[in-house]
């Protein structure tokens, strides 16, 4: 029998309690959404089956590949006052500062520990989200661009060419867009409502200059299911991956497209978000090792980013979602 210490792990998982102490007061972006989580895996026993990767604060240089060094001091300040509002619904709390460069490095953290051949995949169980945030400001619950740092560190730290961002998430990454439209090494590919917050994200968005045709959008209208996810992913998705032979794939995971979402409306399921993972997942054995780290963004009915999150996380780890049957 395997000891634990030589026990090989595909998947890793970034966590962190601090992760609670950005504090956003009566709002669909809370503590509460991870702690669901986390508590729901714990049940599940499927913990057990990953490795824990420590998150680190993430330094400064590395966030600055993406935010100006005046809007990450902003945040700095805001947060020793004693926090604000960024903007309407942008909270910043005593601690953000800190724990939003925590959610960056757990990115970090993760890639590296896939660059070390520690784990193939990782899934960062992080907040606050980051998909919104521009360069020079936060919005839409979002402090620093969590995968938009992950991708340039990729490049800058471990030296790998390409990268391909997904973004399920409901809303359309308009930050993580915006950071790469003009480069043509991050392809950035978001499914999304639309039109809905925060606006961007139609079919005609396709980058500029050397980054044109390297943004691929797939608008859809409330009340799409996992029919016309799969064939976007089926016809459009992957095999653009497939031509565009990242090195590493990012997946900006929010779970805001579930029935039950109360920010949105589509319709997946949670057993949906297992399916689009093994499309994924399969791919990424084929293009770049299996490497993969997803990184949460939103998902605002409990229940279902519990359960979104347990079967997305089967997926990463290739095993069939233990789930209870759902009740119709
Ligand atoms: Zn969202």
């Amino acid at each position: 029998m395997m000891n634990k210490e030589s026990k090989y792990f595909t998947t890793g998982i970034v966590y962190d309690e601090r992760y609670l102490d950005h504090r956003t007061g009566n709002h669909p972006e809370c503590a509460e959404r991870l702690t669901a989580i986390y508590q729901y895996l714990k049940e599940k026993g499927i913990l057990k089956e990953t490795k824990e990767i420590e998150p680190y604060l993430a330094p400064l240089e590395v966030v600055e590949y993406i935010h100006s060094k005046p809007y990450i001091e902003s945040i700095k300040k805001l947060s020793e006052m004693g926090g604000d509002m960024l903007d309407m619904d942008t909270a910043v709390s005593p601690q953000t500062y800190e724990v939003a460069l925590l959610a960056v490095g757990g990115v970090l953290a993760a890639i590296d520990a896939i660059m070390a051949r520690t784990i193939k995949k990782a899934l960062c169980l992080v907040r606050p989200p980051g998909h919104h945030s521009m360069p020079e400001r936060g919005k839409g619950f979002c402090i620093f661009n969590n995968i938009a740092i992950g991708a340039r560190y990729i490049q800058k730290k471990h030296d790998l060419k390409r990268v391909a961002i997904i973004d399920w998430d409901v809303h359309h990454g308009n930050g993580t867009q915006a950071a790469f439209y003009d480069d043509p090494t991050v392809f950035y590919l978001s499914i999304h409502q639309f039109p809905h917050y925060p606006g961007t994200g139609s079919e005609n968005e396709v980058g500029i200059n050397e980054g044109k045709g390297y943004t691929m959008n797939a608008p859809l209208t409330a009340g799409a299911d996992i029919t016309t996810y799969k064939k976007v992913f089926e016809e459009r998705f992957l095999p653009t991956m497939k031509s565009f032979k990242p090195d590493f794939i990012l997946i900006s995971s929010g779970f805001d497209a579930h029935r039950d979402d109360p920010l949105a409306g589509i319709n997946l399921l949670e057993e949906d978000y297992g399916l689009l993972t093994r499309m994924i997942g399969a791919l990424a054995e084929e293009i770049c090792n299996g490497r993969i780290v997803s990184i949460l963004e939103g998902g605002y009915n409990l229940n279902a980013l519990k359960l979104s999150t347990y079967e997305h996380l089967c997926g990463l780890m290739e095993i069939e979602g233990r789930r209870e049957k759902r009740e119709q």
